[in-house]
């Protein structure tokens, strides 16, 4: 430390610390999913243990009060949205003892594993127990982050992944979209003329999509010096810093539409983790996403508003078809924007059409409440989850690998982490209306231009990072507060071109 040093430089580079833990932490965990070797899970448990009490001991170290109280910036700058930031984060963390932190870090390394050996196997009643556990330490830590801000325990969890957001909130926006997004697919349902996606089942070797998806992530804007595409079983991105942005995918060689859709998704998530200011803000959470929400807008605005639009396929169809060939090249834009715009009920979330998505999500979200709340035991949770499949999408469930082991999320303790998918699609829906009344978006998509897209979003969403709430980045961005009624009329839409309905 120089004498020169102000305590706000000094809160810093004491917080940009942590967060370097915290990214080479997240290096591991990138590589638990990818590369590493089954055996070495147990030395990997107690690696990212570790990594996750020291983290937790830099966030919650004494010198931090010290330097925020000293910290004097002046009201609406930088650093006072960085102080703001850096104190929420550090009472929030120093509500949990260290012990804790590095114990569910354990258990999560743990169940993880025990997950997609249960997953692989269809056996639920072996994921019991580790399932059990991490609920249980979920719940302990979400008694120690309550405080009088949260009604409920559950709102501790989720004040993680969106600030200031409340179960009762999410629970008033979800129960009147449940009634209207089933009334889209009953009229989907029954409606005359159905989108024929026959031609997504053209096999396409995994190779030849990898190829095709990295085209895609270039044109877009997607920095490739300054990421990879990886594969893995359950994709995801993970921005680790400045320079270093992983995106993994999966290939099914009969569907190659889930790799593309599920590129496309994660390059949103990793386009803005490049526009965040990491090089020149790190040690600030004005580097950091802002909310899993507003991620989660990112990923969905270039998957379906961008990915399944009309003016998508003018671009994409002639190269796809000049590299697929089989049926795909016998594809018109509209009978491709057809097969792709869908709304038919399905037993897995990641691979669900927009117009069902958020319903299970919905469940998702009913069901962890429920546990936390202790409402509903580990033990009952295949039951519960299939009979609301059978309620709110009336599919029958036919193994738990396709019904409750599909996600990894609750294996490592990511409860409170679900609505923020419904979130991100009302975020998205909001600022596509908001963009189009900006840009001439289809224009420029179906020439392949864009960069104007990825600028508007740079702008008015990446380089702010955590400087205002997400409420207030959606309405400074969009000009309104969130609403659903963007997500309904994209959403009738589609219903309307592909179904006749
Ligand atoms: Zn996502």
């Amino acid at each position: 430390m120089s004498s020169q040093q102000s305590a706000y430089e000094l809160l810093i580079e004491r917080w940009g610390e942590a967060m370097t833990l915290a990214s080479a932490n997240a290096a591991l965990a990138w590589d638990q999913e990818t590369y590493m070797p089954a055996k070495a899970a147990e030395a990997r448990a107690e690696q990212t243990s570790l990594l996750a009490k020291l983290v937790h001991e830099r966030r919650t170290d004494p010198e931090i009060t010290q330097l925020l109280d000293s910290c004097d910036p002046s009201e609406e700058s930088e650093e006072a949205a960085t102080v703001r930031e850096i104190r929420r984060d550090h009472e929030q963390a120093s509500r949990v003892p260290a012990s804790l932190v590095s114990e569910l870090a354990r258990a999560g390394s743990h169940a993880q594993e025990a997950w997609k050996k249960a997953r692989a196997e269809n056996n639920f009643s072996a994921f019991v127990p580790h399932l059990e556990r991490v609920f249980e330490l979920t719940r302990q830590k979400a008694e120690c982050m309550r405080t009088e801000a949260h009604r409920e325990v559950y709102d501790a969890l989720l004040d993680e992944y969106e600030p200031g957001a409340t179960a009762a909130q999410i629970e008033a926006v979800f129960n009147p979209l449940r009634e209207k997004l089933s009334a889209i697919v009953a009229r989907a349902k029954g409606a005359s003329r159905r989108p024929d996606s026959s031609v997504l089942d053209e096999p396409v070797g995994s190779d030849v999509q990898h190829a095709f998806g990295l085209h895609v992530l270039g044109a877009c804007g997607f920095d490739l010096e300054a990421g990879r595409l990886d594969v893995t079983t359950h994709p995801f991105c993970e921005g680790l810093a400045a320079g270093d942005t992983r995106l993994t995918t999966r290939y099914h060689d009969d569907r190659w539409s889930d790799a593309l859709y599920g590129t496309m998704h994660e390059m949103g998530h990793g386009l803005y983790e490049q526009g965040l200011p990491k090089s020149t803000k790190w040690g600030s959470p004005l580097a950091e996403a802002v909310s899993l929400g507003i991620h989660e807008s990112q990923s969905r605005l270039w998957e379906n508003l961008v990915g399944r639009s009309e003016a998508f396929w003018v671009w994409a169809l002639p190269e796809l078809s000049s590299r697929y060939g089989g049926r795909v090249s016998e594809a018109t834009v509209e009978s491709m924007t057809r097969a792709v715009n869908t709304c038919e009920p399905s037993l897995i979330r990641v691979e669900a059409d927009e117009g069902t998505y958020n319903l299970h999500v919905m469940i998702r979200f009913e069901l962890e409440r429920a546990m936390i709340r202790k409402d509903l035991s580990v033990a009952d949770l295949p039951g519960a989850w299939n009979e609301r499949y059978r309620e709110l999408l009336g599919v029958e469930v036919p193994d738990d690998a396709r019904g409750c082991l599909q996600d990894v999320h609750w294996s490592f303790g990511l409860v409170g982490y679900f609505p923020t998918y419904t979130l991100g699609n009302l975020y998205a829906c909001q600022m596509w209306e908001a963009m189009s009344r900006d840009l001439s978006p289809a224009e420029l998509v179906a020439k392949g231009d864009f960069a104007p897209l990825l600028s508007w979003l740079r702008e008015r969403v990446h380089v702010h990072g955590r400087r205002y709430g997400a409420a207030e980045l959606c309405e400074r961005a969009t000009g309104e507060a969130l609403s659903a009624e963007p997500l309904l009329r994209h959403l009738d839409r589609i219903v309307r071109e592909s179904y006749s309905a």
